[in-house]
């Protein structure tokens, strides 16, 4: 078709209003063919957007030889131009369809990424919640570590719990057999701190939602709107009572929360509810056993301070009996000493065997009642305990039995340690051990022996071996009793003596025994405590 000449006027307003186009196409081209080759790692597909680009390109040539065509009739470049927009227009076209389904793979993939991004936020925001979960569960085990009390344990829980509850109102119920105790509340009015209610106990039974919990040992939650099957409810708003159990998995109370109306419980804020029960539980179970060792403790101290005051009671009375009692025996063995010396010269032979009978006799008795005094003294006084060194002991011992010590007597002291102990009663230990050694002696010479070595359980073992008469095995017990004698007549003595030494080392927290060959040896041994420093 052939086009008129145009005016140049009109040919230029053409040429620009033509050229605008042409030029925003090649802008267009630029600004793709830049951001392909600029992103040409990242971009999918680089090669369809430079295709698109070519396609822009030869769009805008068409409308450039549109316009020259117009001024100049360059029909076969006109055609030419049309013949390569045609070819990348198909080639365009023929490209694009086998790229849908990657395109749509890349749009579903697309929106993989955002829901996992969603998926991840929302795993983060719970992982959040369990971290403050678990703070919170250790500050509450950290809390309750400096309870001293029941109501101490549930205040400080409840005290924490609500807050981090969103809660209106909580409650433990504490479980005496059929009969519940609500002890402490929280929140009525709506945060205010624990307080504890001192109301009566009430059956169980009376309240299903309680009831069911508790005997049952499982959890109940309840939303808004929903009711136990069987249980007309007229609760708003939620309910959650997770239950608590003893060290031997008994159900002794319930933790009870309530929360504003939709506010249902979340599987995270159950969870933080039965472990704080669980904590709870462990707490009590700790405060018990504090309570139970403190009244124990209190009992203890009780006997102990009546144990003191009869143990008093009981040295005053020995005190007095012994007194009263050598009072007539001095008075006895007095007479006859004097009826000795004086009418000693009248008497007959009979007679003064009788003289000297009661004189035996009364001096015996007045030993006796020593010994006795001693004895109910080793039982109840407090030994009063001091370093003693038992070398300066058995010396001192020795140096008093002199007399008896001339002669065909050897006293060996072997490693004889400092001890904890009673002064005067170790003194009365080693004096009745060795007395009774040089008492139960054979006519041959005497070796006594006096060692100490390491003992079990921080004590001194000692041994006061001799090798006198020795001792039956069947009366290695015995002689410890009272009044247990061998050898009645022909030896003096109380049969007290062993069993003093045997409450001495008793009340040193020791033991006494004895080893023995009959005719030929014994050995009686015991432990001390030995001092601090060497324990
Ligand atoms: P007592 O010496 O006054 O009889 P003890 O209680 O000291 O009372 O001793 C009880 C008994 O044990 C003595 O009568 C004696 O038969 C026996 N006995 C004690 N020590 C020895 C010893 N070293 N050797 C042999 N027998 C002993």
């Amino acid at each position: 078709m052939l086009y008129p000449a145009l005016e140049p006027s009109l040919y230029s307003k053409l040429s620009k209003l033509w050229g605008q186009p042409s030029a925003s196409y090649t802008v267009i081209a630029g600004i793709l063919g830049w951001i392909v080759y600029r992103n040409r790692q990242a971009l999918p597909f680089d090669w369809v957007v430079l295709a698109f680009g070519l396609f822009i390109v030869a769009c805008g040539l068409t409308h450039v030889m549109h316009v020259i065509t117009r001024v100049t009739p360059l029909y076969w470049l006109d055609g030419y131009v049309r013949g390569l927009t045609a070819v990348v227009s198909l080639a365009t076209a023929a490209a694009l369809p086998p790229l849908v389904p990657r395109v749509t793979a890349l749009l579903s993939a697309e929106r993989t990424l955002v829901e996992q991004q969603q998926d991840l936020e929302r795993v983060n925001v719970a992982l959040q919640e369990a971290a403050e979960r678990s703070d919170l569960l250790a500050a509450l085990g950290d809390a309750l570590q400096g309870a001293q009390t029941d109501t101490d344990v549930q205040l400080t829980a409840l005290d924490r719990l609500g807050p981090a509850l969103g809660a209106t109102s909580m409650l433990v119920a504490l479980l005496d057999g059929q009969q519940a105790r609500p002890t402490v509340v929280w929140g009525v009015p709506t945060g205010r701190p624990a307080e504890l209610v001192a109301q009566d106990g009430f059956d169980v039974q009376q309240v299903p939602v309680l009831a069911r919990s508790l005997q049952a040992g499982s959890a109940t939650y309840l939303n808004e709107g929903q009711h136990l099957p069987g249980v007309a409810s007229s609760l708003s708003g939620a309910y959650g009572l997770e239950p608590i159990f003893n060290a031997a998995g008994q159900v002794t109370g319930g933790v009870a929360a309530w929360r504003p109306a939709g506010q249902a419980w979340r599987a995270g804020e159950q969870d933080l509810l039965r472990r704080a029960a669980a904590t709870v539980g462990l707490a009590l179970e700790r405060t018990q056993a504090l309570s139970e060792l403190a009244r124990q403790h209190e009992a203890l101290s009780e006997a102990n301070r009546n144990l003191e005051r009869s143990n008093a009671d009981l040295d005053r009375f020995a005190s007095i009996a012994s007194h009263d009692l050598k009072a007539p025996i001095r008075a006895v063995t007095s007479f006859a000493e004097l009826l000795s010396a004086r009418y000693a010269p009248h008497l007959e032979g009979r007679g003064l065997t009788y003289l000297t009978q009661i004189r035996t006799n009364g001096y015996h008795m007045e030993r006796l009642v020593d010994d006795l005094l001693l004895y109910s003294r080793a039982a109840v006084t407090s030994p009063a305990f001091a370093a003693v060194d038992t070398a300066t002991t058995v010396q001192n011992v020795l140096t008093r039995l002199k007399p008896d010590l001339e002669g065909d007597v050897t006293v060996t002291l072997l490693n004889l340690p400092a001890v904890q102990g009673d002064a005067a009663q170790l003194d009365r230990l080693f004096q009745n051990l060795l007395s009774n050694a040089l008492k139960y002696r054979k006519p041959d010479p005497l070796q006594i022996i006096v060692r100490a070595q390491a003992g079990p359980d921080h004590t001194w073992q000692f041994d006061v071996q001799d090798n006198g008469q020795g001792i039956e095995p069947e009366y290695h017990q015995r002689i410890f009793q009272l009044f247990a004698r061998l050898h009645h007549r022909e030896v003096d003595g109380t049969g007290l003596g062993l069993a003093i030494c045997r409450r001495i080392v008793q009340h040193h927290g020791g033991d006494l025994w004895v080893e023995s060959t009959p005719g030929q040896c014994s050995t009686f041994s015991f432990t001390l405590p030995r001092l601090p420093q060497h324990a």
